[in-house]
């Protein structure tokens, strides 16, 4: 079910080329409103997420859609709408997204993180990649469905969308990057009806990135789960002019040198067919590099990393091919002369599908071995890792798109390190893929723009992006 193109090789949809460029430039301007207000989670005091979910309501009120703004915790909005089909095509399609964003310190920012300015081919600002960016392409494939409806003299609010047989389902929530227990995980509590469907598009896939000379587009299919646990390791208390052995501080730091050594490497179904898919289009020499980054073992398998890519994908698929614990806290002592009796750390872990909770309280153990009597184990969080078969209509449909609008570009699954808010919505039964088109510059480091400083979105790569996703919600509603 591939999108169909127009004479021009434009897509289809029978958008014009200049309405394609009056969508764009709607589509940036309403980008820069949304960075512009300042929705940072965990919010101090509440309430720039409800701004937030206020204007993207007004903007889908301006296309003559009726969107409900849920407010569950003072402050904490989130929006939702739905664009009928004529209900023939079964259950609909969710453009899910998130409108809260990490907080932004000026510092080092080339421009301001909440001005949105644009220069230098880019839309500058925090939120541009996580995510305000892919809830402007939605809203911006929302508003070229509705005036399907408006032209044709229908209220897009209540009749069904001229060659639509299925529901298209919007939801922009508050919390995402605290948990989303405010946002989506209270909506799937408490208001599933407003998120049932065949499927979901979401943040962070899709997005090309440059191997060896080809562009790849991995398509997210799974994430890994998170686990959290605070270990208390209890010493003795003393002088410390006369050292202990059981000091705990000392104690702990031999804990956290165990914990933080790597694991053994573990390649997962979808982690495989990258590999493999990976392999197939390149050259016979990048493809023995990734068997070996892929094989069993880790002293080659990181050698060949290192050969391969850049120091940050290298990170990347480091974790994608193992569970990762990184202790990140650690509170120990009261005064230089006392020995401390007790000391507690704080390890951050996240699994691969396939792993339990119980399989990491056994890890955690292991590692600690002869010190694991003198440690209490609390865990304090748990998020099991999520999948959607990297198949099927709505992925073939997903990937079908990329080789339309990119025919050089190759479509891969893959797992993603870290967690969405696909970890609440999975409650729902429904396949969830991470797929925010855009094709970037051949030296583009995307990855570091997460949460980072110069948070920014390439101009062009939105503008390649909308007729993807817009191909995408037409095709598979359609
Ligand atoms: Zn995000």
């Amino acid at each position: 079910m591939a999108p169909a193109l127009d004479a021009a090789g434009r897509p289809s949809g029978a958008v014009a080329a200049d309405a394609w460029n009056a969508a764009h430039e709607h589509l940036v301007g309403f980008l820069r409103d949304i960075i512009r207000i300042p929705s940072i989670n965990p919010p101090d005091p509440p309430g720039p997420e409800l701004d937030a979910a206020n204007r993207i309501a007004h903007e889908l009120r301006g296309f003559g859609l009726v969107p409900e703004v849920l407010e569950p915790f003072p402050g904490r909005g989130s929006v939702f709408v739905r664009l009928r089909g004529d209900g023939t095509g079964g259950e609909g399609l969710l453009l899910l997204s998130h409108l809260d964003v990490v907080p932004a310190n000026p510092d080092g920012w080339t421009h301001e993180p909440f001005a949105a300015d644009v220069a230098d081919g880019y839309v500058w600002g925090r939120g541009a990649v996580d995510m305000k960016g892919m809830v402007a392409l939605e809203v911006g494939v929302l508003r070229l469905l509705a005036a399907r409806a408006t032209d044709a003299g229908l209220d897009p609010a209540s009749d069904p969308i001229p060659g639509l047989r299925r529901d298209v389902l919007f939801a922009c929530t508050a919390d995402e990057e605290n948990g989303g227990y405010e946002g989506a995980g209270w909506i799937v509590d408490n208001r599933p009806d407003l998120l049932r469907c065949a499927g979901a598009v979401n943040e962070a896939g899709g997005v090309s990135a440059e191997i060896a000379g080809r562009r790849f587009y991995p398509i997210q299919v799974a994430e890994k789960g998170h686990e959290v646990y605070r270990i208390t390791v209890r010493g003795t208390w003393g002088h410390a002019s006369m050292p202990r052995e059981d000091n705990a501080l000392v104690m702990a730091a031999e804990a956290v040198r165990r914990l933080a050594v790597p694991g053994e490497p573990r390649v997962t179904p979808v982690m495989a067919r990258l590999f493999e898919e990976v392999s197939a289009a390149l050259g016979a020499e990048q493809a023995a590099l990734l068997a070996a980054v892929a094989g069993d073992d880790p002293r080659r398998s990181d050698a060949a990393l290192r050969a391969m890519c850049e120091p940050m994908y290298a990170r990347a698929l480091r974790a994608l091919i193992r569970d990762t614990i990184s202790p990140d806290v650690i509170h120990a002592g009261t005064k230089y002369n006392v020995i401390p009796g007790e000391a507690s750390i704080e390890i951050d872990i996240r699994t691969l599908p396939g792993t339990t909770p119980g399989d990491i309280r056994e890890e955690i153990l292991g590692r600690l071995g002869d010190l694991a009597p003198a440690c209490e184990l609390e865990h304090l969080h748990s998020a099991i890792p999520v999948e959607a078969p990297p198949d099927g209509e709505l992925y073939d449909l997903l990937a079908a798109a990329i080789r339309a609008h990119d025919p050089e570009g190759v479509p891969v699954p893959v797992l993603a390190p870290f967690a969405t808010d696909a970890k609440h919505t999975i409650r729902l039964g429904f396949p969830v893929y991470g797929f925010s088109p855009l094709r970037l510059e051949p030296d583009e480091k995307f990855l570091e723009r997460f949460h980072g400083v110069d948070e920014r979105v390439g101009t062009e790569a939105l503008r390649w992006g909308l007729p993807v996703l817009f191909d995408v919600v037409a095709t598979f509603c359609g």
